[in-house]
């Protein structure tokens, strides 16, 4: 019920209301609460064009009633005080040296390590080269993107709750990273690059998931153009990482 009166608060104050929320009967899904997640898309280096329509479309997701989903720019969210009313903090095409205080990095990492969900979208892993435990979170950091074009995704672990029922392989047109250091090993990748399709060779995963103390964080490197978020693909499985992340 909790839950259920915070995501109508968050559809109110997206419209601008004022008025006090009305007691609904039914919860969003029946048996649980919809998972909250802080969207934050803030940059300090690169800026994606996708930014206002990858905010549309968790917009849109959300009022399936999947999630409740808050975007900002505004660092100042990232704080203890705030985190307690979500589930999932979600940086989605983040850049560069994000202006947190000490207190702050403390906050979102505790936010996680305490049982609570954190996702990366795309150049999430072109953020923060200069804090080591948000490399730790993230998984890895962005090396380069030696291919925007077609190629086709692999999915690894079909079975896991965060690949969402995907089908094995699929093509996408994409910007597909490389990384500094390859995670396989320290995460569970669920989705890698199939390098004969970009005419490559090598092991190149584009999405993982990893446990952080008592909670969860998830990574995909897809999302650089604005069609990939309009694709119900990658959306499924960004709905399933959000459950997957916060616990349900
Ligand atoms: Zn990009």
């Amino acid at each position: 019920m909790f839950g259920a009166i915070v995501l109508l608060t968050f559809a109110c104050s997206s419209g601008g209301s004022t008025t006090e929320p009305a007691p609904i009967a039914q919860p969003p899904v029946a048996g649980r609460a919809a998972a909250r997640v802080l969207m934050l898309t803030a940059t300090a280096g690169f800026r994606h064009d996708s930014i206002p329509t990858a905010r549309q479309v968790m917009a849109a997701m959300a009022a399936s009633g999947a999630f409740a989903v808050n975007a900002t720019e505004d660092l100042s969210l990232i704080n203890a005080d705030t985190l307690r009313s979500y589930d999932v903090v979600m940086f989605a095409l983040t850049s560069g040296e994000l202006p947190f205080s000490t207190v702050q990095r403390s906050a979102l990492l505790d936010f996680v390590s305490s049982g609570h969900g954190f996702i990366g979208v795309h150049s999430a892993t072109d953020t923060l080269y200069e804090w080591p435990d948000y490399g730790r979170l993230i998984g890895a950091y962005f090396k380069e993107h030696p291919w925007t074009q077609q190629g086709r995704v692999v999915v690894e672990n079909p079975s896991h709750p965060a690949s969402g029922g995907a089908a094995e392989r699929f093509s996408i047109t994409e910007e597909f990273y490389t990384f500094q250091e390859n995670p396989r090993g320290r995460v569970d990748v669920l989705l890698r690059l199939d390098p004969a399709s970009v005419g490559a060779t090598g092991d190149y995963p584009l999405a993982w998931a990893q446990s952080f103390g008592a909670g969860r964080a998830y990574y995909n490197a897809l999302g650089h153009f604005p069609e990939t978020w309009r694709d119900a693909r990658f959306q499924r499985l960004l709905t399933s990482a959000i459950a997957w992340t916060s616990g349900q």
